[in-house]
């Protein structure tokens, strides 16, 4: 047997289950899975590459669990429940302990969501992972990027800036003097945000009957919320907008210290990589919406407001007559910007 072959039957082949009766997963040409009837099949993929998506230090089995994570982070937003995945790996050497703590990233996370590995494709070069996985959505549910309307709520799950703070952390650009502001259980709830993103897949349920439009926050609040206002925009053929309030900005209390000591927005409303979710919605919907999270044990925050001018406007609170200036915005407005 091949050396590629061993590799696909020791590490992969464990993570194809659970398949139905007649369902075919990895080992053939292709897999052949059963859809469900009345659902739409939704379909994400998102690559990782070595020293740009993850510091280079990045353990394996935080990898295999961004990798997975970031795609079913996808699949929340857009209302789908995660069936499974396909795994595209390139790999700079067959290394025993690396793939095992890989896989069992993959497996735990996998697990999880019951969603099974049907297949994929090794190859050798620099380390690049590319997950595709795929979901179920009954028909015209999905919710997309482009529903929201003049009025609606910005809202977003959890706390933003945690996996930005993370990274200057794993990259050991913090001066001595600002570790100095955050305990070590700050700092590690912060690595876990960036290391082991949890895709809001429960949220995303609940989002399908009431949400106008939903995006997971990858590249910052700013350059995702800005994808909806643009897309939301085309669909209603006029200029949509928005405003923000800071002080209704969720922050964890380590990112809530870097505020308070640098002034610096630019954790919460320009870094990526949270993977909560912003959304939109009529107002008249706030309060079921809060319920349901509640019942889910999950915290939503409304932080803005969609207008009918185009641009996003930041000010300090709801009340706020002027926009404040925003200088860590400047030049930053996009995000995270590949090319
Ligand atoms: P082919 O030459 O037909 O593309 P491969 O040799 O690439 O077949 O793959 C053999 C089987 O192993 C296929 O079922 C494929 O889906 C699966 N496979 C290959 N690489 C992976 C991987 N990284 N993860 C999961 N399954 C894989
Ligand atoms: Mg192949």
């Amino acid at each position: 047997m091949s050396e590629e072959f061993n590799l696909i039957d020791r590490y992969f082949l464990p993570l194809c289950q659970p398949l139905a009766e007649g369902e075919v997963g990895i080992g053939d040409d292709g897999a052949v899975i059963t859809p469900p009837s009345g659902q739409q099949l939704a379909v994400v993929t998102d690559t990782l590459v070595k020293g740009v998506h993850f510091p280079n230090e990045t353990c394996a089995y935080d990898i295999a669990w961004k990798a997975l994570a970031v795609n079913l982070s996808d699949l929340a937003a857009m209302g789908a429940v995660p069936g499974f995945y396909t795994l595209a790996l390139t790999l700079p050497e067959n290394e025993q302990a690396w793939l095992t703590e890989f896989a069992r990233g993959l497996k735990d996370l996998g697990e999880r969501y019951q969603v099974a590995l049907i297949g994929g494709d090794t190859t050798r070069g620099p380390l690049t992972v590319t997950v595709t996985a795929h979901g179920w959505v009954p028909n015209r549910s999905a919710v997309l990027r482009s529903g929201a309307r003049v009025g609606d709520l910005i809202c977003v799950s959890g706390a933003l800036g945690c996996a930005g703070l993370g990274l200057k952390v794993a990259l050991n650009t913090l001066s001595e003097n600002e570790q100095a502001w955050f305990t070590d259980d700050m700092v590690e709830s912060c690595l876990q945000v960036l290391n082991r993103p949890q895709p809001q897949l429960d949220l995303g349920l609940a989002l399908r009957d009431v949400a106008s439009a939903a995006i997971d926050v990858s590249d910052g609040l700013l350059a995702d919320l800005g994808h909806i206002l643009e897309q939301s925009s085309k669909r209603a053929l006029s200029t949509l907008g928005a405003e923000l309030y800071l002080d209704a900005l969720p922050l964890s209390e380590a990112v809530g210290q870097w505020v308070s000591k640098t002034g610096d927005w630019s954790l919460p409303l320009v870094a990526g990589d949270d993977y909560q979710l912003c959304f939109t919605l009529p107002e008249e919907s706030w309060q079921a919406l809060q319920q349901e999270a509640a019942k889910l044990e999950i915290e939503v925050h409304t932080v803005g407001r969609v207008i009918d001018k185009k641009g996003i406007e930041i000010k300090q609170s709801l009340d706020s007559e002027t926009c404040v200036e925003a200088p860590w915005c400047d030049g930053l407005k996009a995000g995270y910007q590949h090319f």
